[in-house]
């Protein structure tokens, strides 16, 4: 018989991720391997005694070394699950995290009742329409959600990466339509991949651009401004797990404190959001305090709240803008 069955090369790979390190050597040393046969998970479990054979275990050590190296899962198997979907990642973008999430909850949740029947499903479009007869009106709140029981809703992501926000808000609630900015070329090339895969690319324009820069003179206003910015700060940036080195420093630092992103779209959101137009950002699990603080001094606005996430640490704050029409 030829070479060694799967069960053999999954208990060795696993073996070796497990003495480099890896905080999970058998899911990584198993989805490694399945990834090389082309097949799932399932598939190891099913036939253990099955004998590849041919190229597989060079391919899978090639796969091995590179993960014991430090180098993260995602970008060896080009793809990470968020919010139930499948994005494709690569070194040219973060890799989105569970955490991430909770904006991406958080702003449906501010929407509900808005996004009529998406493919959340009949349950999520019967309560829209109990919320709406029962006159709360779509985004419920009073200063949110004025004039909004038709019609498009404008979101702007800001630093899109992956494009893991704005795809998974559009695919979620079908009466956004999403212009998503990001500085990085490679990054919009994946996420413009993702929104296709994901079939809401009529809905989100991708755009070059540093922040606000694509719409700066344009006059545009959006409902709904949603980022993720870089955060990490220059003393946080030293202690880094190896793994997090690999991925774009340029979606990670946030300037020496961490808060310069926060800075920027505190004072430059209000010129672009409409009067009651919701603001929410991702924080460090540090950072609420002083990015509550950023918001305030603005004086532009009100009805802010920090929610936390699945682990109990603050991760995301909203504001509502009380400044222009
Ligand atoms: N949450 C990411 C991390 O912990 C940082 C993402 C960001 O800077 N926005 O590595």
């Amino acid at each position: 018989m030829e070479g060694n069955t799967v069960r053999e090369m999954a208990a060795r790979g696993m073996e070796r991720l497990r003495r480099a390190g890896a905080e999970s050597p058998r899911l990584d040393a198993e989805l490694l391997l399945a990834m090389v046969l082309g097949k799932d998970r399932h598939f190891l479990y099913m036939n253990p005694h099955y004998r590849p054979g041919g190229r597989t275990e060079e391919d899978y050590a090639v796969l091995l070394d590179r993960r014991a190296g430090g180098e993260p899962l995602q970008y060896l198997t080009g793809v990470q699950e968020f919010m139930g979907l499948r994005f494709a990642v690569d070194p040219s973008v973060l890799i989105p995290r569970p955490d991430t999430e909770t904006l991406v909850e958080t702003v449906l949740d501010r929407l509900k009742g808005c996004c009529g029947a998406g493919v959340t499903g009949q349950n999520t479009a019967a309560k829209g329409a109990v919320a709406e007869a029962a006159g709360q009106g779509c985004g419920g709140g009073e200063t949110f959600g004025l004039g909004m029981n038709s019609g498009t809703i404008n979101a702007l992501d800001l630093g899109t990466g992956s494009g893991a926000i704005a795809i998974s808000l559009a695919y979620y609630c079908r009466r956004l339509a999403i212009k998503a900015v990001d500085i990085s070329p490679g990054a919009l090339r994946i996420a413009q991949k993702n929104a296709a895969r994901h079939r809401v690319a009529d809905r989100i324009e991708f755009l070059g651009g540093d922040l606000f820069s694509p719409f700066e003179g344009t006059g545009q206003k959006f409902d709904i401004i949603v980022s993720n910015p870089p955060y990490i700060s220059g003393e946080e940036m030293r202690r880094l797990p190896r793994e997090v080195l690999h991925e774009p420093q340029s979606a990670l630092y946030g300037g020496s404190d961490g808060l310069c992103f926060y800075r920027r779209i505190a004072a430059d959101a209000p010129g672009f959001l409409r009067k009651g137009g919701l603001l929410a950002v991702e924080v460090g699990y540090h950072q609420a305090a002083e990015v509550m603080d950023l918001l305030d001094q603005t004086g532009a606005y009100t009805g802010m709240e920090v929610v936390k996430d699945l682990a109990g640490r603050d991760r995301v704050v909203t504001v509502y803008n009380v400044r222009g029409e």
